[in-house]
């Protein structure tokens, strides 16, 4: 299987493609992954994107579908892939879709998670998120420990900088211009599901499982 899983920041996407991945059997093609492995392995390719990171600049996109075709090719993804934050630019698009079907693995179906704007506000915004392990908290749904502690670690519970709601909107608003526009040509190529992305984790699996059975 060859899917996309598509939506803006905040919509949980990461969460239900790992779960979606685990049900079709086919690896978790997330950039940010990508990334971290090629950095702490400091091979070329993430030599070359820490150049860019550290220069205070975007990674280019010739570079990130290097990062991804790399990937496509070790041997759990032979079968296909679920692809999570990429494509996120129409030039990425244009570069994955024929990549794809020059594998004789053409993109088979994409589900677009809609949140409302406002929504990511809230989930974003109310974000807590652990120093040393990483665990995330929400200041409504699901509070840290007394004191802004963790409660698997004990360690101190921030907000980060991305999720400051100046930065939140700038995200937002680079999603509406620059990723939105993606869906458009995935439709050029298969089907893309629009899919409720509110409601509890389970809810929103149901509804995957609903347009994309096992
Ligand atoms: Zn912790």
């Amino acid at each position: 299987v060859v899917a996309v899983l598509f939506g803006p920041p905040g919509s949980g996407k990461g969460t239900q493609a790992a779960a979606l991945a685990a049900r079709l059997g086919v690896p978790h093609v997330a950039t940010g992954d990508i990334f971290r492995k090629h950095l702490a392995g400091n091979t070329d390719l993430g030599q070359l994107a820490k150049s860019y990171m550290s220069a205070g600049k975007l990674v280019p996109d010739e570079v990130t579908c290097k990062l991804v075709a790399s990937r496509l090719g070790e041997p759990d993804a032979a079968n296909g892939g679920l692809f999570d934050g990429f494509p996120r630019s129409v030039a990425q698009a244009e570069w994955l879709l024929p990549f794809l079907s020059g594998r004789g693995q053409p993109l088979e179906v994409a589900v677009n998670l809609v949140v409302p704007d406002d929504q990511v506000v809230t989930r974003l915004g109310g974000r807590r998120t652990c120093t040393s392990c990483g665990a995330t908290y929400h200041v409504a749904h699901a509070p840290p420990g007394p004191g802004d502690t963790c409660t698997r670690c004990g360690a101190t519970v921030i907000r980060r900088p991305d999720d400051e709601d100046a930065v939140i909107l700038q995200r937002l608003q680079t999603y509406h211009a620059e990723t939105a526009p993606v869906l458009g040509v995935l439709r050029g190529a298969a089907p893309v599901h629009d899919v409720v992305g509110t409601g509890t984790i389970d809810a929103v699996a149901e509804r995957i499982a609903r347009v994309i059975p096992a």
